[in-house]
């Protein structure tokens, strides 16, 4: 599987080595021509605005939407905002994950924190840095863990969204649910270019 880490801005080689770990072969993005080989795509955590400024410099926002419309994605952090089909108090950025996102949402004296958070029944460490939180989710979106009333990782189909850095322990539960999604979503293309022929 070949999975791409958008390396604009922001932590991107802990992507790099989370996904290689799990076997995975992982290449940083910079143009869109390097979209068309991938099977998954991973948006980091950094500083959205920032991203979102080199994103558009690189002419990269377009294809990026339409590749996340049919291959999984995975935003953690500024990634899951310039997911999201909406920012509380900004226009939205790529758009595609049905969720309303809102920035730095756990207030000023708890910028970056350490918590446990539970995922399909299985404890994990979840670091937050100047998080956002997931306000609202769609029709059909899956939450998927929170911290005390707040969404904090969410499945919209085969687009993942993450509040915390799941890059920055040594846990490497959520890279693996997300490489589930590739793997299936990659079959179920598969199968059905097979109908067709
Ligand atoms: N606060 C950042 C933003 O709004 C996100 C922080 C992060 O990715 N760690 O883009």
């Amino acid at each position: 599987m070949k999975i791409g880490v958008v390396a604009l801005q922001g932590a991107v080689t802990e992507h790099l080595t989370a996904l290689s770990e799990l076997g995975a072969e992982a290449i940083p993005v910079k143009e869109a021509n390097q979209l068309r080989e991938l099977d998954g795509l991973v948006l980091p955590g950094g500083e959205s605005t920032a991203i979102r400024r080199l994103m558009d410099a690189a002419q990269l926002r377009e294809h990026l939407q339409l590749f996340s419309r049919e291959k999984p994605v995975f935003g953690t952090c500024a990634g899951l905002i310039l997911l999201a089909k909406e920012v509380i108090g900004e226009e939205a950025h790529i758009g595609t994950m049905n969720v309303v996102v809102e920035r730095n949402s756990f207030g000023r004296q708890i910028d970056s924190f350490i918590t446990d958070v539970t995922v399909q029944e299985r404890k994990i460490p979840a670091v937050f840095i100047r998080a956002p939180h997931i306000q609202s989710v769609g029709n059909n979106v899956e939450v998927l863990a929170t911290v005390g009333d707040r969404i904090v990782l969410a499945r919209d189909g085969h687009l993942l969204g993450c509040a915390f850095h799941p890059e920055l322990t040594e846990d490497r539960y959520i890279f693996e649910l997300f490489l589930e999604m590739v793997k299936k979503s990659a079959s179920a293309r598969l199968a059905s270019h097979e109908n067709v022929l």
